[in-house]
Parts: C-alpha cells; structure tokens; sequence
C-alpha cells in the first residue's frame, strides 16, 4: 500500500490515491465535525469516526482490518456487501490481494435512504446495485457531492462481470447517479468530476 497523491477537493473533502497491489483506488476523507473515510485503502494516521464501504471489493477494503484495529470506528456497509466483509467470500476477489485480508465485523448494514450525519454535512445513502449487489452511493445535494464507488467513474462505467455483478442492474443505477444534479462526482477509481 502507497499513498501515491492526496487532493483537496474542496473544504472537509480530500481524495487520497492509494496503490494497492497492482490498482490505484480512491478513498476520500471527510472532515464535518466527524471524520469519515471512505473506502479502506489505507488507513490514516488520523483517527476516523466512521468507515463508509461502498462496496466489498478486496482493494476498497485492503486495509480495513488495520484501521479497525487502530481507530475502532464504526463500520458501515451497504447490507448486500456486509456478509462478505464479514467473512471474506469469493465476492471480495481476495485472490487478487497481495496480502492476507482480515475479516471485520460490521456495524452498520446501509440501506436505501438511510442519512449518515457527519456533524456539519448529512450523507445519503443510495442503493446502486450492479458493479456488486451490495454497491452503494452517497449523495449530498446542499454541496452536490457525490460518491459513486465504482458503479459511475469520470467517463466511464463500472464492470458488471465480477461475482455478483449485474449488467441491467449496473445501467439502471448508471442512469440513476447521473440524473442527480451533482457539482462534485468523486468515483472510486480515476479522476474526479468537478463541474
Ligand atoms: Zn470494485
């Protein structure tokens, strides 16, 4: 794991770029009052409140088991997902990890509208299934925030041929994420969008 750039997106919103592997995943580190990351790359020196999963893949997920055990935040995760964090399942693709993945107890299973509030900023969960059954979204409309995992990337969509993958499911959700009016799509992997 190497944290190859960090950028600000805007105040209380950093990107960091985490190689992992042989993938570069984006997690992004939110800073309301409450600090949540998003995605487990890596784990911050920082103490974080909340770990916010938008979906189990082994690079999203690479250093969750480190950062449990530094930090103790709660661990949210879009309920689809939660089992194979929990034990990690062949859904996780562990096999492309170059290390061992630990499993983690979840604490809060996401479903569709569920409010995260982070202090100064509310983040709503959307159910975005098709990249995994389990994929998340998290909308803020007050800053047009949008964090798509790896369902809509900046100019391209997510695949939909991992395990629990789903080609109709992954379009409908695509379709869904960019009729929202967002200033600010922060995708999974890639650059950002910022309108
Ligand atoms: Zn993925």
């Amino acid at each position: 794991m190497r944290i190859k750039e960090t950028n600000r997106i805007l105040p209380g919103v950093t990107q960091f770029r985490i190689k992992t592997n042989y993938l570069t995943t984006n997690n992004y580190l939110l800073d309301f009052g409450k600090k949540a990351l998003i995605d487990a790359s890596f784990a911050p020196d920082e103490p974080v409140d909340i770990v916010i999963l938008t979906h189990c893949h082994w690079d999203h997920i690479y250093s969750l088991g480190e950062l449990v055990e530094e930090h103790e935040p709660v661990v949210m995760v879009g309920w689809r997902d939660t089992e194979d964090i929990e034990k990690i399942t062949e859904k996780v693709i562990p096999e492309h990890s170059d290390k061992e993945l630990k499993p983690v107890k979840v604490d809060k299973r996401l479903k569709e509208g569920d409010k995260i509030d982070l202090g100064n900023l509310v983040l709503e969960v959307l159910e975005t299934p098709g990249h995994t059954e389990g994929s998340i979204s998290l909308w803020n409309e007050e800053k047009g925030l949008l964090f798509t995992g790896d369902t809509l990337f900046n100019g391209a969509v997510g695949r939909w041929d991992l395990p629990s993958g789903n080609e109709e499911m992954l379009w409908e959700s695509v379709r869904r994420l960019e009729a929202l009016p967002y200033k600010y799509l922060l995708p999974g992997h890639g650059r950002p969008l910022i309108k």
